[in-house]
């Protein structure tokens, strides 16, 4: 029997934060909560602070995180959370501010280290954090990853130090005004942890039977995702497919859509879930496991990869345009990190991950 571990110790509560106030305790008496400016606007801040004060716990709030988070931004909050004493971190948001709540916890921690210790891998510890997932394709409410904009090395990174949510309250009303580009973003964004995490050398019995479940239910939400028929239903299923789709990757790791889409995002702004998208299908088509591959386009109720392309096409309506050098570029800076190409049951070469970004974008 192969040997693996299976970790996600993140607990989830699902629906209203008001009944599920007793989340918020058992973590001391002063919250540092980390967003984007949006959290305000949805609901889901007051619903937060209301829950806060009932509890008597102290509140202070940095909502300054920008989109792709960069590793100032985290420093900067860190700061504000030491300085007010945080004895744990509640981030509200998309990935963005989830992620640098994560980053957060680990600064606070260990006020001795600087931020070049997010990216070592011996492992420090973190202040309890709690999330609250306000779009629906990050998952990284039930991973320990969080992707940082490192402006040292021009490009985005997985954190090294691991951070799992002690909790984490999904409540699909926040994304009631989530805008339409958005919403499609981050429901290709789950999409592809699936496919990745299902493709993956790393998947495992376990990983497997859970996206085959997030599989079967993105099948139920294309139709409305084509339509841009954004229902409570719909948004509620995302959100969950969403933490389904974490708890894969957060087993087996993401793979190349991932690795060679942070480029896209970071030089070409394309935003992260089209990026992955929009290289979901060539990828697919170089992957020699083909029953996986088969299965998986079963799962989403579709019969080929050209079936795969035409819903991803009605979805990501950009595409960026790239050089040859720029492609030569951002793949000759993957190649030299070979830990960030590992879980394929194939051969990688340079001129192979070329011929994904060339079967996928605009080459001039
Ligand atoms: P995001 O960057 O967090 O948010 C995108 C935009 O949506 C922001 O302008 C945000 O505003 C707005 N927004 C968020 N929730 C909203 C709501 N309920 N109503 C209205 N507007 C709302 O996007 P994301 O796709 O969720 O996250 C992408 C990030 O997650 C990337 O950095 C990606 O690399 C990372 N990621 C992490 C993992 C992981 O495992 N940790 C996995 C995949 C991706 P505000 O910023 O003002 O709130
Ligand atoms: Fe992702």
């Amino acid at each position: 029997m192969s040997k693996y571990t299976y970790h996600m110790p993140t607990q989830l509560f699902v629906g209203d934060i008001q009944n599920h106030a007793h989340a918020f305790q058992g973590f001391g008496n002063q919250a540092f909560i980390v967003s984007g400016k949006s959290a305000a606007k949805n609901g889901a801040l007051q619903d937060v602070q209301a829950v806060l004060n009932g509890l008597g716990i102290g509140i202070a709030h940095f909502d300054q995180v920008e989109e792709n988070p960069s590793v100032q931004t985290v420093e900067t909050a860190a700061k504000q959370a030491m300085a007010c004493g945080a004895t744990f971190i509640i981030g509200i948001g998309g990935g963005s501010p989830m992620d640098a709540a994560k980053a957060v916890a680990v600064l606070t921690a260990n006020p001795d280290k600087t931020s070049a210790t997010l990216f070592e891998a011996t492992p420090l510890p973190a202040l309890p954090v709690v999330l609250i997932p306000t779009t629906a394709g990050t998952g990284s409410e039930t991973t320990p990853f969080s992707i940082l904009t490192r402006h040292d090395t021009q490009t985005k990174a997985s954190m090294s130090q691991l951070v799992f949510a002690q909790k984490a309250l999904l409540d699909g009303r926040y994304m009631e005004h989530l805008p339409e580009h958005v919403t499609l973003s981050s429901a290709v964004d789950a999409l592809s942890h699936l496919v990745e995490g299902y493709t993956s050398t790393g998947s495992t019995f376990l990983s497997d039977r859970l996206a085959e479940g997030g599989l079967l239910a993105f099948a139920d939400c294309m139709e409305g995702l084509k339509n841009r028929a954004f229902t409570p239903q719909l948004r509620e299923e995302l959100l969950l497919i969403s933490a389904l789709a974490g708890m894969v990757i957060a087993q087996t790791k993401t793979t190349l859509p991932h690795q060679l889409g942070y480029a896209l995002t970071y030089h070409k702004a394309v935003p992260h879930g089209f990026a992955c998208g929009l290289l979901m299908t060539a990828f697919l088509r170089v992957h020699e496991n083909k029953g996986k591959v088969q299965r998986l386009l079963k799962l989403l109720n579709l019969t080929h990869i050209e079936d795969l392309e035409a819903f991803l096409n009605n979805i990501i309506s950009l595409r960026p345009t790239l050089t040859q050098t720029e492609a030569e570029s951002f793949v000759a800076q993957l190649w030299q990190n070979p830990d960030k190409l590992k879980n394929y049951p194939f051969a990688i070469s340079q001129e192979m991950l070329l011929s994904v970004y060339a079967n996928s974008l605009r080459m001039q």
